[in-house]
């Protein structure tokens, strides 16, 4: 998978993703990052990229011409016109799901705006996506280009050591993932579930899903509609709706008193 970023701070996104998982997948060579600097496509003698909106308003605007020279100086060079997402807190907000949709294209483009964002006219010229990170505003796109990248990258075959890890992590079935222990045994006299040095897997197994459903019911109840559950972890699913109306009654009767 090849990613590359149009930004105005190529060392940033180079910075955070050339260390770690990501770092060493691209020493691998099964991903690339390629940091395209959109101020130099300027045609500005101080190689300036902004401008003051038109229709007056607080702080600067970037100009279309230095964005879509940047993008088709690219496509050049690949000789494809790859799928460009728009990093901006107006898109769709990100999940897992439009990370593995994403996983499967060869060249993706992420463009960072800054300052008060991008021209219309080059948004409407070359971008396909529009993508947030959350329903709150960062100072540009960046920040949100490395978080989409990361998490498309562990799922390109090769990137994790332990190809299974990002199968059975949170969100995969709707689900989050059970809770994770490690040495030691006992840490401040408490101790490791006991079925986790059981030693026996199908319990095992059996206790990480059913703690996925209970973590999931208690943290994001909103995941489980969509979650695909056997007839037995359903039945497992109401006896901790059960629960948890009885507590709640419980603590409503002794409120009144
Ligand atoms: N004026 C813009 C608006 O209200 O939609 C916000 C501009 S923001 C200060 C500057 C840049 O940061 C945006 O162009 C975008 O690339 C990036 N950005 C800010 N918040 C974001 C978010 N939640 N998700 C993705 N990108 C974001």
């Amino acid at each position: 998978m090849n990613f590359h970023i149009l930004t105005l701070f190529p060392e940033m996104v180079i910075g955070g993703l050339g260390v770690s998982i990501t770092g060493r997948a691209m020493e691998k060579g099964v991903i690339t990052v390629n940091a395209v600097n959109i101020r130099d496509y300027s045609k500005d003698k101080h190689r300036h990229v902004d401008d003051a909106p038109y229709g007056g308003g607080a702080g600067m605007v970037m100009q279309p011409g230095p964005v879509v020279d940047a993008y088709e100086d690219l496509c050049g060079r690949l000789l494809k016109r790859p799928r460009v997402i728009y990093m901006t807190p107006q898109g769709k907000v990100f999940n897992q799901k439009i990370a593995q949709e994403l996983a499967k294209e060869e060249d993706l483009v992420f463009l960072c705006g800054h300052y008060e964002g991008i021209d219309e006219r080059a948004l409407e010229l070359i971008c396909t996506d529009f993508l947030s990170v959350g329903d709150y505003v960062l100072t540009g796109g960046e920040l949100p280009a490395m978080v989409m990248i990361d998490c498309i990258s562990r799922l390109i075959p090769g990137v994790l050591n332990n190809e299974v890890s990002a199968e059975v992590e949170s969100f995969h079935d709707n689900l989050l993932e059970y809770p994770q222990y490690t040495r030691p045994e006992i840490y401040r006299e408490m101790p490791v579930p006991p079925v986790l040095l059981s030693g026996h897997h199908k319990n095992i197994q059996e206790w990480r899903r059913q703690q996925s459903i209970r973590r999931t019911l208690e943290r994001r109840p909103d995941l489980l509609e969509g979650a695909e559950l056997s007839r037995k972890e359903e039945e497992y699913l109401e006896g901790l709706r059960r629960e948890s109306q009885e507590s709640e009654e419980m603590s409503e009767c002794k409120e009144d008193e």
